[in-house]
């Protein structure tokens, strides 16, 4: 079976698919109708299911090794621009980052794995997740046993930046990890004429913010990366009175679970050794957003001599400072989440996920078809 030409025989049903999917988007753990379509075909071509919620955990083939694939299907709170025959008819939402695209993909890659069943060597898991959008869907999936024996994981996922039909490939982090952080610093108000008589706040949490500076720039090796973004504020209500406590709020971005835990650790002893220094106190609270997606590196150079293997384009990409709550799979199991792009300049294709004007390249969403059922078949094989 060559899985290019497989994809390439039902490359309209995929389109068809995904414009489906792109007139009727529904929001993270709504994914009502879109999940129903996905179940009624798996059941069809003789999948085993196991619905999570609007999520879907789908089985077939037999042997040894188990290799999972990976499609999230929420859609954003968009309201969508776009002048086209399959515009969203759900006025405020719209498929503004391509999961319907992913859906299709791997509904396409579904149904042609279940044609060739008995050449497949192995068991095959599908993962259709809900709520990618920060909903975190993918720890519900896991928790719901998605990774239960399974070999190795894979995700793709349409990209903005890079030219139609080439995929984008990286070893190691690949999108950065997020964080949020609350911060109260608390003194003794008074008297703004007296402030001997208080412990003021807003001196305290003044440093505070540019220490927290000296994190990237003191105390993180030059060649990571990592951002700390104070981004709140606020204390103080009049121009005499020395407040009781100032609140601090902000982000913190990162690629390597190390650099996370030292700017954690740092922002507290920061804030540890300020009060103490001024005789205040102090409330940290930390806020785990999503971890940075680590590609292994075994699993990524499998993609590749896949793509090579099937002639198919690919780039060595840049990191990128989004995120993926693909990540918690890559936790758990090895496996890599690899991009196609999407862009076309010529059909006016060129704005961002997210953006209400969003659109992918349709021609090219057969490739990542053939990409999914080529590392299954050869993953299969090992
Ligand atoms: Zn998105
Ligand atoms: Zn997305």
């Amino acid at each position: 079976m060559n899985p290019v030409e497989e994809a390439l025989k039902i490359k309209d049903q995929i389109v068809a698919w995904r414009r489906d999917f792109h007139m009727h988007p529904e929001l993270g753990y709504e994914e009502e109708r879109t999940s129903k379509i996905v179940e009624e075909h798996l059941k069809e071509w003789g999948y085993k299911i196991k619905r999570v919620g609007t999520g879907i955990i789908a089985d077939i083939g037999r042997g040894e090794k188990t290799i999972a694939l990976r499609a999230d299907m929420d859609a954003l709170p968009v309201q969508e621009e776009n002048d086209v025959p399959y515009k969203s008819q759900v006025p405020g939402k719209m498929h503004a980052c391509g999961h319907d695209a992913h859906t299709a993909m791997l509904l396409g890659a579904a149904k042609i794995l279940a044609e060739h069943e008995e050449e497949l060597m192995g068991r095959v898991r599908l993962i259709f997740q809900p709520a990618e959008e920060g909903g975190n869907g993918a720890l519900k999936m896991i928790k719901a046993g998605a990774l239960e024996g399974v070999d190795a994981i894979f995700g793709l996922h349409v990209w903005g930046t890079l030219p139609s039909g080439v995929f984008g490939i990286r070893e190691g982090p690949f999108l950065a990890g997020a964080g949020e952080f609350e911060v109260k610093i608390k003194g003794k108000g008074g008297h703004g004429a007296s402030p001997h008589q208080t412990i003021d706040p807003i001196p305290i949490a003044a440093q505070a913010v540019l220490a927290f500076q000296t994190i990237v720039s003191r105390n993180i090796d030059p060649i990571e990366t990592a951002v700390v973004s104070v981004t709140s504020i606020h204390g103080g209500s009049a121009f005499n009175i020395i407040p009781e406590e100032v609140e601090l709020k902000g982000t913190y971005r990162f690629f390597r679970p190390e650099i996370q835990k030292l700017i954690e650790n740092r922002m507290g002893e920061i804030l540890q050794g300020l009060t103490q220094a001024h005789g205040a106190s102090y409330e940290h609270r930390i806020i785990e957003l999503t971890s940075p997606v680590v590609n292994n590196p075994k699993m990524t150079k499998f993609v590749k001599a896949i793509v090579q293997k099937y002639g198919l384009r690919h780039e060595e990409v840049a990191a990128d400072m989004g995120a993926e709550d693909f990540a918690y799979y890559l936790q758990k199991v090895p496996g890599t989440f690899i991009t196609l792009g999407i862009r076309n300049e010529e059909k006016g294709i060129v704005y961002p996920h997210h953006h209400p004007k969003f659109d992918v390249d349709e021609d090219v969403l057969y490739l990542g078809t053939a990409l999914e059922v080529g590392l299954v078949v050869e993953f299969t094989k090992i």
